[in-house]
């Protein structure tokens, strides 16, 4: 199974993508993750894509494109992977693209979280509320001023690129409203019913 999850900061796409690749047994690969295990190990690209990150905008596409390259050739990836924030724009998923014809793979679904726009910040920050609450130490990215630059960098550029999987008939969009089991039951019937 290859999977791609799509959704703005707050839809519970990170949250999905983990329970998912659990139930399939299949790695979940997140730029996000990736790249903030960059920042705080202070690797040269740790060090290039703070300060982007920060502010909520994307870092380069050349880094992430690179990273998801290296990730889908590991062999636990051989079974199938998730995607969970990567493409964020046209630029990578035409990369994608480039990358699975090159492996010979194919998608399977790409799942896009709805949620409405004017609840998606309140969203974010809860959830920081509730990590700092548990004892984490909360993402230095989910501030109200940067969230709401994630939320329109995702409009400008991630949104679009529905329509691009939506041309090839692998877009499926969840109510990413309800409350977590819900979604997660919405996702797995739509994927049972892939042809
Ligand atoms: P995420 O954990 O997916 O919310 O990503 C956190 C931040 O990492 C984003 O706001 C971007 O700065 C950066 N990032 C993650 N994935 C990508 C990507 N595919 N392209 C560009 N920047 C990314």
């Amino acid at each position: 199974m290859r999977l791609i999850f799509l959704g703005p900061p707050g839809a519970g796409k990170g949250t999905q993508a983990e329970i998912m690749s659990a139930h399939f047994d299949i790695p979940k690969l997140s730029t996000g993750d990736m790249l903030r295990v960059a920042v705080d190990a202070r690797t040269p690209i740790g060090i290039v894509v703070a300060e982007i990150m920060a502010r909520g905008d994307l870092v380069s596409d050349d880094i992430v494109v690179d990273l998801i390259a290296e990730r889908i050739s590991d062999s636990d990836c051989a079974h199938g992977f998730i995607l969970d924030g990567f493409p964020r724009n046209q630029t990578q998923a035409a990369a994608l693209d480039a990358m699975l014809v090159l492996h010979s793979l194919a998608l399977d679904a790409v799942i896009e979280l709805h949620v409405e726009s004017d609840k998606l910040a309140a969203r974010v920050l809860g959830r920081a509320a509730e990590s700092r609450l548990a004892g984490g130490v909360g993402r230095v990215d989910d501030t109200e001023e940067t969230i709401r630059q994630r939320i329109e960098v995702y409009k400008a550029q991630t949104a679009p690129i529905t329509q691009h999987y939506q041309a090839q008939n692998l877009l499926h969009v969840a109510d990413g409203m309800e409350d977590i089991p819900q979604v997660t039951e919405a996702i797995k019937e739509k994927l049972k019913n892939l042809s």
